[in-house]
């Protein structure tokens, strides 16, 4: 067995991992395998799969319940099923790196600190994605972890796109605009030659990454000029459970007039909106496209609305538009909701293949459509993988 990356997304209810051999630069088909325990909180739950779809594992219930023993279980399950697999190194996907860290960082004392002190910035992921590290440190004192921040791929957008029109000292102590799914963005950047051409992939292109969790960014020369979320993974579109953009007017009455509380207000904000707010039912796109009841209908069409205001506010920032991009869950998945951003997108000059889209063929564009729309699946794993491998490699 060779030595091996252990790539770890650590969320609130789920740990994600993946495993890359440590002997190469990691490539898809490289992949040894990945799994998840879900469910925390409540019956945790392990699946892991080979990349060709083969099952490993399938528990219904875990004995775990708290990250730090979902983290050992796995690494025994790792020790079992792959007899003397060793971890070279573990790559971690944290949420938040601040104005301080743009790339990637071997984590260290000092590192773990900096990101401890960013939790309320990114309350719902930050303390999970710490966990996770601090966990495997317990466990494996001398392992080299890796982070790998969704903020940091914005880092170098232009000024006015980051800064809030508030009193400049606040601005100075770090209220502003920051942006996240970098690692997702940063994937689909390194892709786009090989799937758009070398030519169409340096263009003004808008990335739609519409998981449960939901944002859009805008990408000149295959870098980030502007995005949706901002300060918190709370503004732009809305969610599977958080609201995106609102008036801030709204927080302030319910405080004032509602006499909620700040926990209260964060807890509606993150975890009672978005399509589970608005239909009442789920934050599950696939339960609600499948539903008749109205509300489930009204929260889809607010997605689909949210995405085509957001789209023409950011090619307004790139002076254009030459190509659309869908990805995760939702992007990768909905054709529905592909087919009616792209209706709703007519006017920027898409003109959609609905059989393309139907199919779930890489671009879903008519031949003469102005603005191309694609899919292209992301692999966040991946890029966090390479980022593991880079660093171990450079010291
Ligand atoms: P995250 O990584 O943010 O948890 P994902 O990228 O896995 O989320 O996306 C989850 C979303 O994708 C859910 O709303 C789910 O319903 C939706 N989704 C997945 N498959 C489909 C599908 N076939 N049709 C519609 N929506 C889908």
């Amino acid at each position: 067995m060779p030595r091996s990356l252990l790539i770890l997304n650590s969320g609130s209810s789920s740990v994600k991992f993946a495993i890359y051999p440590a002997t190469a630069r990691p490539a898809r088909a490289d992949l040894l395998c990945e799994g998840k325990f879900e469910g925390i909180g409540g019956t945790v739950s392990f699946t892991a799969k080979k990349a060709n779809g083969e099952l490993l594992a399938h528990e219904a219930a875990v004995d775990a319940s708290t990250h730090q023993e979902i983290i050992a279980q796995l690494l025994k399950w790792i020790e079992r099923t792959f007899d003397g697999l060793e971890i070279a190194a573990a790559g971690h996907r944290v949420v938040h790196g601040g104005a301080n860290y743009a790339e990637p960082m071997l984590i260290d004392d000092k590192i773990i600190a900096d990101l401890t002190a960013l939790i309320p910035l990114a309350p719902l992921h930050q303390p999970h994605n710490l966990t996770a590290i601090n966990a495997l440190a317990k466990l494996h004192r001398s392992l080299p972890q890796v982070a790998c921040f969704d903020t940091a791929f914005h880092h170098n957008q232009p000024r006015i796109a980051t800064t809030f029109a508030i009193p400049r000292a606040l601005t100075d102590d770090g209220i502003r605009r920051y942006g996240f799914h970098g690692i997702s963005y940063e994937y689909i950047a390194e892709v786009l030659p090989h799937v758009l051409g070398p030519e169409l992939a340096e263009g003004r292109i808008i990335v739609a990454h519409l998981g449960n969790g939901a944002s859009m960014c805008a990408m000149r020369e295959r870098k980030s000029i502007a995005t949706t979320m901002g300060f918190t993974a709370l503004d732009g579109l809305p969610m599977g459970q958080r609201c995106g953009a609102i008036d801030p007017g709204v927080l302030l009455y319910l405080g004032e007039q509602k006499g909620m509380s700040a926990s209260e207000i964060s807890h509606l904000l993150y975890n009672k909106s978005g399509l589970l707010g608005v239909s009442g039912m789920s934050n599950d796109m696939r339960t609600l496209l499948a539903s008749d009841d109205p509300h489930a209908k009204e929260a889809v069409d607010l997605f689909v609305y949210r995405i085509c205001r957001e789209l023409g506010s950011l090619a307004a920032a790139l002076g254009g538009l030459d190509a659309l991009i869908f990805t995760a869950g939702i992007g990768e998945n909905a054709t529905p909701i592909r087919s009616k951003v792209c209706a709703g997108a007519s006017w920027l000059g898409i003109q959609v293949d609905e059989d393309a889209n139907a199919q779930g063929r890489r671009c879903i564009t008519k031949a003469a459509s102005r603005v191309s729309v694609w899919t292209i699946p992301t692999d966040e794993d991946l890029m966090i993988a390479r980022h593991t491998w880079d660093l171990i490699n450079s010291h």
